[in-house]
């Protein structure tokens, strides 16, 4: 009946409104977040296969909130790339990493490299490139010990666009992976144009295994792809045994996982040492 239209229509307006409402709450609270330094990184080991030595540490963004506890990034990161505020916040990342790498410089890990996490939105930014520098510069680190990731659906998005960004930041001397590979739709002409250094097969494959055996191809044809391009492939969210040897024997060049160590705060960075040195 019409009465009941018009109740839902209030229901659907002031739910609608609750949305609305408990989004902006969440953008007004992360740049709180951002002025409170309730903003942490994690650090998630990427390792020479099959297992050892480390070659780089991914930076993974995490919000300690005051009430809501540890927030992983896709609690609040997809509003903070539809706000804008993700410019801010991906900055705070790039300082905070290379921050973080010089301490570990300063204590010895003097070859570990550090990966940082690009939005889409951030690596359009023209002061993207001035962002890097001044980081670099700041906290005095090596430029080729910093890589920055790309997902391929964010550089697919625009490739002219993306090899001019991409060359434009690898002249620097940092280096440039291709992220979440293998769920975009990249052309072989514009993969073969972005200079890229590294490429990244996504989870999904990795996960898919020992199940899959259509997914075993995929990954197959991804390395070849990747080597022919001369490109390092990396594999991510190895969790077993089985994936592990299953990558190396397909000849890629480093592995990231929970089998091999999860994201943790670079306080406990001490227990991935003792990790590597017992293996
Ligand atoms: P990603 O870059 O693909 O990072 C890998 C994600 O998989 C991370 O989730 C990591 O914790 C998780 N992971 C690693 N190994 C395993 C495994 O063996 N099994 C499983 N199930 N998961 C594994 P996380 O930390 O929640 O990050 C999610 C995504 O958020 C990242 O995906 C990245 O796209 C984005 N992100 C994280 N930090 C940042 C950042 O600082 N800036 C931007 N723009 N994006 C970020
Ligand atoms: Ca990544
Ligand atoms: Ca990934
Ligand atoms: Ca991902």
């Amino acid at each position: 009946t019409k009465n009941n239209g018009r109740n839902g229509y209030n229901f659907f307006q002031r739910s609608m409104n609750t949305i609305a409402q408990s989004q902006l709450q969440l953008v007004n609270d992360l740049w709180l977040a951002l002025e409170r330094a309730e903003l942490r990184l994690f650090y998630q080991p990427k390792y020479t296969a099959p297992s050892g030595p480390i070659v780089g540490l991914e930076a993974l963004l995490r919000w300690q909130h005051p009430q809501r506890g540890l927030l992983p990034p896709d609690i609040f990161l997809p509003l903070a790339e539809k706000s804008g505020l993700i410019i801010h916040v991906g900055n705070w990342v790039i300082n905070e990493a290379c921050r973080q790498l010089r301490c570990w410089h300063q204590q010895g890990h003097e070859n570990w490299s550090v990966a940082v996490n690009l939005s889409a939105l951030q690596f359009e930014q023209s002061s993207l490139v001035d962002t890097v520098v001044t980081a670099l510069e700041k906290h005095q680190i090596p430029p080729r010990l910093l890589t920055l990731e790309v997902t391929e659906t964010t550089a697919m998005r625009n490739p002219d666009e993306s090899v001019r960004i991409l060359t434009a930041l690898t002249a620097l001397g940092v280096r440039a992976s291709i992220d979440d590979f293998g769920t975009g739709y990249s052309s072989l002409l514009y993969l073969k144009r972005l200079p890229a250094s590294e490429l990244k097969i996504d989870r999904a494959f990795v996960n898919e295994l020992s199940e899959n055996s259509g997914d075993a191809t995929i990954v197959s044809a991804i390395v070849a792809l990747a080597k022919s391009l001369n490109l390092k492939v990396v594999a991510e969210g190895v969790e077993t045994p089985q994936q592990q040897n299953f990558l190396t024997s397909l000849g890629c060049n480093s592995l990231q996982g929970y089998l091999l160590g999860k994201p943790i705060p670079p306080e406990r960075i001490d227990e991935l040492q003792e990790f590597i040195s017992t293996d």
